[in-house]
């Protein structure tokens, strides 16, 4: 991903009716878009509106991205906030819209009802119901794989193309008691950890409940599909980082039991990353030496 005047290149642009002077972003603030889950219809709206709102960039629930305002521009996403004692946080940010219903209700047993009126099944979309002391109570929905991987693809590139950025955060933080976006699903730590390459607090968990694999160890994949999903922890959260495809062998390097599953952490294609043993049969030693 690379920019030029400000511009990712590569993605779709669309400007914005509202957006203000040069800025010198120094922090980049998350949101959720609080909209119907419509492919464009956020970005359309944030893009032509009569209320003064706009932001640099839209990421649909496919992981598709469309910027709205250069990045040396600033846009109208955070209103009335402040971070670590500065307020006006526009005048030094970038602006970074999730699409996701935002707070939902419990309208039934199975469905939760976004404050625009659509219901959604909460089992189909692994809805949550969670409370936390800066969002409340709410049922939330969780981000796409797409929409994670997206980001974490658009965050080092901003980061590599404005020096002066120094920070990740959320309008919840930026705007206490008046936001709650992004949501309580949304992991954060583990974002800013992968930009900032710090050990992430979940990896290092990991890590300690797990066990170095014996030393040669192979495995042989039979995917229930096609392929099977290799996954940043060993968890069914939205952290799909690859797919290993039926039939491949590859090494194992640990190995732990996670939810009362056992799991796998191998090398595929130069990644690591975490699968459900099961998945993976043990090579036998004449087929390690053939
Ligand atoms: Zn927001």
């Amino acid at each position: 991903m690379d920019f030029q005047d400000g511009i990712l290149q590569g993605v779709a642009f669309r400007r914005a009716k509202w957006s203000g002077g040069p800025i010198v972003p120094e922090i980049v603030i998350l949101h959720d878009t609080a909209s119907r889950l419509t492919p464009g219809a956020a970005a359309r709206d944030l893009a032509d509106n009569d209320r003064k709102v706009s932001a640099h960039f839209v990421i649909e629930r496919s992981g598709a991205l469309t910027q709205l305002v250069p990045i040396h521009q600033a846009a109208y996403h955070a209103g009335q906030s402040s971070y670590h004692g500065r307020e006006k946080c526009n005048e030094y940010s970038i602006g970074v819209e999730i699409v996701n219903p935002g707070r939902m209700t419990r309208f039934s047993v199975c469905e939760a009802q976004a404050w625009y009126g659509e219901r959604f099944d909460i089992d189909e979309l692994g809805i949550q119901e969670v409370t936390t002391p800066e969002h409340g109570h709410g049922l939330w929905m969780p981000y796409t794989e797409s929409q994670l991987n997206t980001l974490l693809d658009l965050l080092p590139a901003l980061f590599r193309a404005m020096p002066s950025l120094k920070d990740i955060t959320a309008h919840w933080y930026v705007s206490p008691g008046r936001k709650t976006d992004t949501n309580p699903l949304f992991p954060l730590e583990q974002v800013r950890s992968h930009v900032f390459g710090r050990e992430d607090p979940v990896d290092k968990a990991v890590k300690i409940a797990s066990q170095p694999a014996h030393a040669d160890d192979l495995v042989m994949i039979h995917a229930p599909e096609d392929s099977l999903n290799l996954r940043r922890w060993p968890s069914f959260n939205p952290n799909v980082i690859g797919q290993i495809p039926d039939g491949a062998v590859v090494p194992v390097l640990r190995e732990g039991v996670f939810d009362g599953r056992h799991w796998l952490r191998v090398l595929y294609g130069g990644r690591e990353g975490w699968i459900v043993a099961r998945y993976a049969d043990p090579l036998t030693e004449q087929e390690n030496l053939s």
